[in-house]
């Protein structure tokens, strides 16, 4: 059966948090613009769709990982279903459901520009029926990992062990772990999340880690959020002040980590101190050789992980995997780590669009080889756009500005006449030193470093860096020149 092409004016990539924020602003700030949101999955969620382990939660709060439109009313820390549920009713509120292709997966984009128009190619995933869609822009919200599958480095010996090994992206709707010795292998968020859930129905929990992670223990709940409530503040209001609340104190807490590393370290050390006492060896297990932010925090509620080791529900070993055995796992050191189940919750493999095939007039795209436009746009590649979001602040702080500044520049685009946008270095920049996407001492987890050759470079003027800070981009983008020579119209 042959299908029509469709046409729209700007075609978003991805229904996460991403990509149902990007509608919104779009339909909002640029009503006239025809649009459509495709997603290669059943439903809208993203991260929060494809990931079913026990447990699964956000670690940053939803005050400031809900958008800013859309008041957040319950705990800061959300499991994966409430972040679903809030989503879905910004779909509703808004009626962009209309938008909203699913079981739409992008395998090509092709752009000319002699029609100045990208052509989409597009397999339904639940008929194998291909489909055509033409597009003047794209907005790029397909994430940054693979959900197919998870990162699980290569250890030896893994087909000798004869228990089951699961990674936490692809976690078996039947996975029976009652009773089970269950080892962890990993110590981010999701390790993190997963051992408290599951240790109440384990035999027992091993926590496996080459090295520690710093944990960020408090509670679930946001005071200040409370006291508004309590006063009958109108949502909208507590939303907004207690964002403002969040990200002052963040900001602040950034900044001291940069500057006094060692006094957030020894505050952070303290909380796990206080739960695991004076003579667990903290020093060997809970104490990271890296500076704090560095990675992602990983927030702990009630310090959940720490009760489970302290009730001896949960242990932990701290060192390098040497091989897999039969029955688990063999240390560097020698120890021996037994176990029915062994997760691997090792983290991501690095998507660099969406796994999407990009040809630009002819010529294959070598993503690697273009310079960022301020962490969205690309030397080179006309009318797109990436939402990259914020790691060490909410992803979706991004997800907003950036959907400020798309809209800004499509309306711009229109008073311009223009139909083509390209990010091109000025003359002034010639010279400009390039360094990787992200800047590794700034921030440096190892999915990230493992593929940073894979992504665009940055150079060292504002225009063209990619700054990963919320604190600068907030006041930056909003004021940001479209007419400061480095976006092309035409
Ligand atoms: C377990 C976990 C917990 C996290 N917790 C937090 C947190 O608390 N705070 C925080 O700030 N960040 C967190 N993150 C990071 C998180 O991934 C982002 O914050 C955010 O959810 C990313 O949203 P997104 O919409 O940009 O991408 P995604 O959620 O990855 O969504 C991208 C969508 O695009 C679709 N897509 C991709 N390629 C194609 C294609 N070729 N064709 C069609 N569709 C395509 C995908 O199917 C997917 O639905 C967490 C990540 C994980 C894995």
């Amino acid at each position: 059966m042959i299908h029509a092409t469709e046409h729209f004016d700007v075609l978003i990539v991805g229904a996460g948090i991403s990509g149902i924020g990007s509608a919104y602003h779009l339909q909002n700030q640029c009503p006239n613009k025809t649009y459509v949101v495709l997603e290669g999955l059943e439903s809208y969620g993203g991260t929060w769709w494809m990931h079913r382990y026990p447990g699964i939660r956000s670690d940053s709060d939803l005050y400031t990982f809900g958008y800013r439109f859309k008041p957040w009313t319950s705990a800061p820390i959300a499991t994966a279903q409430e972040i679903l549920k809030y989503m879905g009713e910004v779909i509703e509120e808004n009626e962009l459901r209309p938008h909203i292709r699913y079981n739409h997966k992008i395998s090509k984009a092709t752009w000319s520009s002699e029609n100045n128009e990208w052509k989409i190619e597009v397999t339904k995933t639940d008929s194998g029926a291909k489909l055509t869609f033409t597009c003047n822009f794209l907005w790029m919200c397909q994430g940054y990992y693979r959900h197919a599958q998870g990162y699980t480095p290569d250890w030896p010996n893994m087909d000798q062990y004869t228990g089951t090994i699961v990674h936490p992206q692809t976690w078996p709707d039947d996975l029976e772990y009652k009773d089970k010795k269950v080892v962890v292998i990993g110590s981010g968020a999701t390790a993190a999340t997963l051992i408290p859930a599951i240790a109440g129905d384990c035999s027992h929990v091993t926590m496996v880690q080459r090295s520690p992670t710093y944990f960020f223990i408090g509670s679930n709940i946001n005071e200040l959020a409370d006291q508004l409530r309590q006063l009958e503040i109108p949502d909208e209001w507590t939303h907004e002040i207690v964002r403002r609340k969040i990200l002052f104190d963040q900001e602040a807490v950034t900044k001291l980590s940069v500057e006094e590393p060692e006094f957030v370290k020894a505050a952070l050390l303290e909380g796990v101190r206080g739960i695991l006492g004076d003579d667990y060896d903290i020093d060997t297990h809970f104490t990271p050789k890296y500076r704090p932010w560095r990675q992602r925090l990983a927030f702990v509620p009630e310090g959940d992980l720490f009760h489970g080791i302290k009730s001896g529900k949960a242990d932990v070993v701290t060192g390098e995997i040497e091989t897999f055995t039969p029955a688990g796992l063999r240390m560097k050191s020698g120890e021996e780590v037994t176990g029915d189940i062994i997760v691997t919750a090792t983290g991501f493999n690095l998507n660099v669009l969406g796994d999407i095939e990009f040809i630009i007039d002819g010529e294959p795209l070598v993503f690697s080889d273009t310079v960022t436009y301020r962490g969205m746009m690309f030397t080179g590649i006309p009318n797109m756009l990436w939402v990259f979001g914020y790691f060490r602040a909410s992803w979706t702080l991004r997800a907003d500005l950036i959907g400020d500044f798309t809209c800004r520049l499509l309306n711009h685009m229109d008073k311009l006449g223009a139909s083509r946008v390209t990010p091109t270095l000025r003359d002034e920049d010639a010279n400009m030193p390039l360094f990787s996407w992200l800047d590794p001492e700034n921030f440096n987890p190892g999915y990230m470093m493992r593929s940073m050759s894979l992504l665009p470079q940055r150079g060292d003027k504002p225009e063209w860096q990619h700054s990963q800070d919320y604190w600068m981009e907030k006041d930056m983008l909003p004021a940001a020149d479209l007419d400061d020579g480095c976006l092309l119209y035409e």
